[in-house]
């Protein structure tokens, strides 16, 4: 696996702009909102809710993060016409986290109160860990500005997370909500488990944190082990379709869309025959929708950052029965 990963990606530079296109369109919306919206009128019939990334990331120059600013404003107002289930995901470091602060913290205050003016939560991704303590910091102080329809995304491999969940939830208590994935980073040994099943496990500890201090729980994965474990911690919770949430006296009150205090997530174009099922079963399903111009750019560094990818992607091109849609 190691080796087919990183012999795919170091020829995939040279394959034409098309045959990488065609491979993203899987993996995509498209170009432009009007294909996103398009795209999520056709699923919406599969059950599925969404949330909508804009293609981007690390900025270099602050200037660069009006763009994403001005896009995922039109995103918000697109959402509010259209009347389509969605909510939006944003990675920080396209809003400059990496630059200055105070500046990405004032650019993701402008895109969250908008957001929040029209009852829409907004999730920041986690990028690699030069940027989890700041993402983390981020939401806290959106939170202390009143604003309180923001959560984090943490990666199950991070040693440092159940120390993250305890802390997050010791501040903000059931208004923490996070979504919760293995992590798409190969982060060093030194801070985070680097093998399949010590990954697997620490996600599912970290599911069982989140679910046990009474926050929201979003469950990014399409891992049967991780989507199996996650089912069985919700029935022995009381958590389940169409219950209330038992672990708290009097509702939380969240934006709308949420689902009965938990979700389950998937990326656009995987696993779709999971995400169906759990959707028939009466769960609440959310489609991670990435959108924009910049695919090859996002395509192409994740590839490096995580080889295995390229053989997820590989086998589902050849294999198609393995992974549909
Ligand atoms: P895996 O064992 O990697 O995958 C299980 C199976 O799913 C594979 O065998 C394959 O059949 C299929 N599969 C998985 N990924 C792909 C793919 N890309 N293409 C084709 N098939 C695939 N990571 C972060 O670090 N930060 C984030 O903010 C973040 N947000 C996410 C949001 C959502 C909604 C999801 C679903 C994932 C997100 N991730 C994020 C990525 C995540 O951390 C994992 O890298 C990714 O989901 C693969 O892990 P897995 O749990 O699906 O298990």
């Amino acid at each position: 696996m190691g080796f087919l990963g990183r012999a795919i990606v170091t020829f995939l530079p040279f394959a034409p702009r098309f045959v990488v296109g065609w491979v993203a369109k899987r993996y995509t919306a498209g170009e432009s909102l009007e294909q996103a919206l398009e795209m999520m009128r056709k699923l919406s019939s599969e059950g599925a809710c969404f949330t909508i990334d804009v293609l981007g990331e690390e900025i270099k120059t602050l200037e660069e993060s009006s763009p994403f600013i001005n896009e995922y404003e039109a995103v918000i107002d697109s959402i509010v016409n259209s009347g389509i289930d969605a909510n939006i995901s944003i990675k920080p470091t396209a809003l400059g986290l990496l630059i200055d602060e105070k500046s990405a913290h004032s650019n993701i205050e402008r895109i969250v109160r908008k957001a929040a003016e029209n009852d829409i939560f907004v999730r920041l991704d986690m990028e690699d860990n030069r940027a989890t303590q700041a993402t983390i910091d981020a939401a806290l102080a959106m939170h202390y500005r009143g604003i309180d329809n923001i959560g984090v995304v943490l990666q199950g491999r991070m040693f440092r997370t159940p120390e993250d969940i305890s802390s997050m939830c010791d501040l903000l208590g059931p208004k923490s909500d996070f979504r919760v994935c293995k992590g798409i980073y190969l982060e060093p040994p030194e801070i985070s488990h680097t093998n399949y099943h010590d990954i697997v496990d620490a996600t599912n500890r970290a599911i069982d944190l989140m679910l046990d201090s009474g926050s929201y729980t979003a469950i990014a994965s399409h891992d049967i082990p991780v989507i199996e474990h996650a089912l069985q911690s919700l029935e022995s919770r009381g958590l389940g379709p169409g219950k209330c949430d038992p672990r708290h006296k009097s509702p939380v009150s969240r934006c709308k869309g949420k689902g009965p205090g938990y979700e389950f997530q998937f990326l656009l174009g995987v696993r779709g025959n999971i995400r169906r099922d759990l959707s028939r079963n009466g769960h609440r399903t959310r489609i991670y929708l990435p959108y924009g111009k910049k695919w090859y750019e996002y395509g192409m560094r994740r590839l490096r950052e995580n080889p295995g990818i390229a053989v997820h992607v590989t086998k589902t091109l050849l294999m198609p029965w393995t992974n549909r849609r």
